[in-house]
């Protein structure tokens, strides 16, 4: 990036950051920006314990935004050793050679005006004519919050009593921060909200129900004058079913259906990682390619489900031999691929040593035992992947050449 050509935006003394929403990589961020970002990636801004958004996706806002329509994120920064919220608008711009590119302008903190001398206990008193029918009728559940009082909750209509299974005076002696897993973590959030003009898209959180159980729901927030005071309406939309089916998605695309392990693309998207702040994780790496020894057989004489068992408990066992950082994958048919960080051609041979021996001792109910070959690589500095994988796979070629339940170094 012609970082020159963005740094008149390190004389704003707001924060500001320029994400491309394809690579989700920040592409510049100005002196402020910097600042309180440290040694944070974008992931951790948006991920933190006062972090709140609508998408995950940022390439999901581009429609919205495209359209003109307010986006706000809450995102964890830090001053001074302290985390803190801090609230972004975003924009949409386009950079000739990068397409477009995400603003994230963070929105400088004021005192949120008269919040401080809300008495939300006239509000009970006061309830009555359009606004009360209109709140206690809706079929959406919605709660009435004073964010004067750490997060009262003041009211809560008959669709979030039934939601959250509290009783209506059980439910008005709470606060948010006791419903949100966030916890008081919250009340930052909730104080960023406030001061918005409203309007904005909606946040995910995950709210916890009288019985204990956890769900995730969409809240769409805003200020609320009301009888005098200035109160919080939060209007909960529960999306757990969608949550569900969204990691499910997520899960089917990272891994093999199979044997769970990831698929080969992932491989590819690891290793491809071009953020700077992912690439000390994988240099340095060393490569095991583990081929199974003589499959086609047990296929012929054992039949293919047996095949298939043999590959599901194969893939357990490599994971039971890997450590947390390391990556399996499943090349293909009965070919997998371990990717293990920073790691040494000795210790990657003895990683690929105790597979080895950990696979011949595996006993399925009716099916002899059986065994794999390795090939071993120590990733060069300035290698590329298809070279890499060119070596171990003549490494594996020579231990099955060599008499099989072999493991052999490039
Ligand atoms: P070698 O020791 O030389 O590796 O011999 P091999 O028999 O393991 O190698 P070959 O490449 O001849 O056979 C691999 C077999 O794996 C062929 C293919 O039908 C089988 N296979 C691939 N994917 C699956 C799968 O998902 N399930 C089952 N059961 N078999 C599979
Ligand atoms: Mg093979
Ligand atoms: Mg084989």
């Amino acid at each position: 990036m012609p970082q020159e050509s963005f740094d008149a935006l390190n004389f704003i003394t707001t924060p500001v950051w320029l994400v491309s929403p394809a690579s989700e990589h920040v592409l510049f961020a100005n002196t402020a920006a910097t600042e309180i970002m440290q040694a944070k990636t974008l992931y951790d801004l948006r991920n933190g314990p006062y972090s709140a958004s609508a998408q995950t996706l940022l390439a999901k806002y581009v429609p919205d935004l495209k359209s003109k329509i307010d986006i706000v994120e809450i995102w964890t920064v830090t001053r001074h050793d302290q985390e803190f919220a801090l609230c972004c608008r975003l924009a949409l711009t386009h950079y000739e050679g990068y397409g477009e590119i995400i603003v994230f302008e963070g929105i400088a903190s004021q005192a949120p005006a008269g919040l401080k001398a809300s008495r939300s206990a006239t509000y009970q008193r006061k309830k009555q004519g359009f606004f009360a029918r209109f709140f206690l009728t809706n079929s959406a559940p919605m709660l009435l919050i004073d964010p004067g009082r750490d997060g009262q909750i003041v009211d809560a209509n008959l669709a979030a009593l039934n939601f959250y299974g509290y009783t209506a005076e059980d439910m008005c002696s709470k606060h948010t921060w006791e419903i949100n897993t966030l916890g008081r973590n919250i009340l930052p959030i909730m104080t960023e909200i406030a001061r918005l003009p409203g309007g904005h898209k909606p946040l995910n959180f995950v709210h916890r129900l009288a019985d204990g159980s956890t769900r995730h729901v969409q809240t769409y927030a805003g200020p609320i004058e009301i009888y005098g005071e200035k109160l919080m309406l939060c209007i909960i939309h529960d999306i757990t079913e969608q949550k569900r089916l969204e990691m499910e998605l997520e899960h089917a695309a990272l891994r093999d259906s199979m044997t769970g392990l990831l698929n080969r693309r992932q491989f590819y998207l690891i290793t491809e990682q071009t953020n700077p702040a992912q690439l000390p994780a994988q240099q340095q790496f060393s490569l095991l390619l583990v081929d199974t020894d003589h499959f086609k057989n047990i296929n012929d004489v054992f039949g293919h489900l047996k095949g298939d068992e043999v590959l599901i408990s194969l893939s357990r066992t490599l994971e039971l031999c890997c450590r947390k950082e390391d990556f399996v994958f499943r090349w293909g048919g009965e070919e997998f691929v371990i990717l293990l960080p920073r790691t040494t051609l000795d210790t990657a041979m003895q990683v690929a040593e105790n597979i080895r021996a950990a696979v011949a001792r595996i006993t399925i109910p009716g099916l002899p035992r059986f065994t794999v070959s390795i090939g071993v690589a120590r990733h060069n500095p300035d290698e590329n992947i298809d070279d890499l994988f060119k070596r171990v796979d003549d490494a594996l070629y020579r231990a099955k050449g060599d008499g099989r339940n072999k493991v052999l170094a490039a």
